[in-house]
């Protein structure tokens, strides 16, 4: 069927707005008409080539849609369901037996290939093959193929075109405390960087009863915007060393800290944030391959920190993401503040305006002539 998509052709350039060619669904394919789709950093970390899916390629992995059709082996939705996408994993290795799907041994070759596991691509542009697949979904396009393990039926009575972000960035930020840390009641926490992995690491924060939630990033209007969300303290990190002012308001140091940027200044200054036996995550992609690890060996060791890895916020997305549109319609996760509305050929302007900071995370929706 034709398609209209942003195809990312080379790194760091504009995506170009294109119709193409998509396959029907295959056996386990779903065929998604999508309403709405976020801009995440890894569609940037892609089209860029840190992450290298061969270009020319459909990028998008935050999409939010109506079920158009479904292969024959497909039973978890049906035709007219509303569906959030998210990362695809395969239900059956070791680490989706045990319940991490984030951490799914066939990860990479479901998710950042661009192409079927079996090589093929779903995407064609005059019948040269486009690299498709991207998350399972490759959703910057007006229509999508997703999979059982990557779509989450939603209640219909939810405005979908809001919906896209608990796929990827609201989920990583939100389920890296309510999951993956599991912060406890009265824990203290440091988020280092208010974009939108931060400020949903404070929704998560304030959910899960954190008494101390300090936000570190140097745009003001970010600042405002963690204090409005629930964050206890900001700081400007160009004002003020961050590991100075944590110890200031908490003392020993914090319970957590969470870096957002995967930057190495930024992770040394989080380490430095921390009490005995502490914990720092990381969920930013280090924008440089070579970044290693902060601190030293001897610190680590003296003061018993824990470095801990976060995918997607170890959710399970088919009982995370509903549970975080629960605390929303309750109007305790009022994920929607981060969110710009764009039309979907604005998403170049989306991304120099995230860029730039202008905004915390653009969503795009579906004009209705496209589809
Ligand atoms: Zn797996
Ligand atoms: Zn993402």
């Amino acid at each position: 069927m034709k398609i209209t998509a942003a195809v990312a052709k080379f790194p760091k350039a504009d995506f170009e707005f294109a119709e193409l060619e998509l396959e029907e669904p295959r056996d386990d394919e779903i065929l998604v008409r999508i309403a709405a789709v976020g801009l995440c950093h890894t569609d940037l970390v892609a089209r860029d080539q840190i992450l290298p899916v061969p270009l020319p390629a459909i990028l998008g992995h935050e999409g939010a849609g109506m079920v158009v059709r479904v292969g024959a082996n497909v039973s978890k939705v049906a035709e007219g369901d509303h569906v959030v996408l998210t990362f695809r994993s395969c239900a059956v290795c070791t680490r989706c037996l045990a319940g991490e799907p984030t951490y799914c041994e066939q990860a990479l070759a479901l998710n950042y290939t661009g192409c079927r596991p079996d090589g093929s691509k779903a995407i064609h542009d005059h019948g040269a093959p486009v690299s498709s697949n991207f998350f399972g979904q490759s959703s910057f396009a007006t229509y999508a193929l997703a999979y059982e393990s990557n779509v989450v039926k939603i209640d219909p009575t939810v405005p979908l075109e809001l919906l896209g972000p608990l796929g990827c960035g609201v989920q990583t930020g939100a389920g890296a405390v309510l999951r993956a840390l599991a912060c406890p009641k009265g824990s203290s926490i440091v988020i280092l960087g208010g974009g939108s992995v931060g400020l949903s690491a404070v929704l998560g924060a304030v959910i899960a009863g954190c008494t101390t939630i300090i936000v570190s990033d140097p745009k003001a209007e970010r600042r405002a915007l963690a204090l409005e969300l629930g964050a206890t303290h900001v700081i400007d990190p160009t004002a003020e060393k961050v590991n100075k002012a944590v110890r200031r308001l908490t003392g020993a140091g914090a319970d957590f800290a969470l870096d957002t940027t995967g930057a190495g200044p930024v992770m040394d200054s989080a380490l430095g944030c921390l009490r005995p036996h502490g914990t720092l995550a990381l969920l930013g992609v280090p924008s440089n391959p070579e970044q290693r690890l902060p601190g030293l060996a001897s610190t680590v060791l003296m003061f018993g920190y824990t470095i801990k890895g976060i995918i997607e916020g170890d959710s399970q997305p088919d009982s995370f993401i509903p549970e975080l549109i629960s605390y929303y319609l309750e109007g305790r996760f009022p994920f929607d503040k981060l969110i710009s509305l764009y039309r979907f050929d604005q998403l170049n302007q989306a991304v120099q305006d995230q860029h730039d900071g202008k905004i915390v995370k653009a969503v795009l929706t579906m004009p209705n002539h496209l589809l």
